[in-house]
């Protein structure tokens, strides 16, 4: 018997990781990883938007085969990622390790970057998955349904060549739906639209 891998995906501030902290809950023993490049909140919690919180294990993003190698699969029924986005092509194949021990496998993660192009291997993940559940979130600039998530690098959207890593940009990201998810050198709505409806 194979475990089944259930994939919560969409972009930034749809609720991912509350969806898989929700699902996790549901099984009677289960251990959660992120990557140890976030450090949002702390080093031993994933804690979700809304304050819920499980433990989690932060763990280098090219370790984790070796790490689910380790787990003792007579006690654990599930296994779950955090920012799944992060991890590199490992993840894919500690994805099918844990699921050939008959495990479940749950994965949080952004299926798109702020350029609408895949984010890590999340969406080799979805292809794979039996369940996958894409949110969405509320756009900042007309309440509509949100798939993409918009980077603002000080006050305005960001270029698709922006670095991932700006040193003292003032920058942050935005849900935003189809109509109003931008780049700054024109690709995807043109950029001078956005700012009209913006205003
Ligand atoms: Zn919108």
């Amino acid at each position: 018997m194979r475990g089944k891998l259930k994939v919560y995906t969409g972009p930034m501030f749809a609720g991912k990781t509350s969806a898989m902290v929700q699902e996790l809950e549901k099984y009677d023993e289960f251990v959660a990883f992120k990557p140890d490049m976030d450090d949002r909140y702390s080093e031993e919690e994933i804690i979700t938007h809304n304050g819920h919180e499980i433990p989690a294990n932060s763990v280098p993003t090219d370790k984790i085969f070796f790490i689910v190698e380790s787990i003792n699969y007579e006690k654990v029924s599930a296994v779950g990622f955090d920012e799944a986005q992060f991890f590199d092509e490992s993840l894919l194949d500690a994805v099918d390790y844990v699921l050939e021990e008959n495990t479940d496998v749950l994965v949080s993660g952004l299926d798109l970057d702020f350029r609408r192009e895949n984010f890590g291997y999340v969406s080799k993940l979805i292809k794979k998955s039996d369940v996958c559940k894409k949110l969405l979130a509320r756009c900042e600039v007309c309440g509509g349904d949100a798939e993409y998530t918009q980077r603002i690098i000080n006050g305005e959207p960001a270029s698709y060549d922006d670095p991932v890593v700006l040193i003292g940009a003032e920058e942050k990201y935005e849900p935003r739906c189809d109509n109003h998810h931008v780049l700054r050198d024109g690709t995807g709505s043109s950029y001078e639209e956005v700012l009209s409806d913006i205003g």
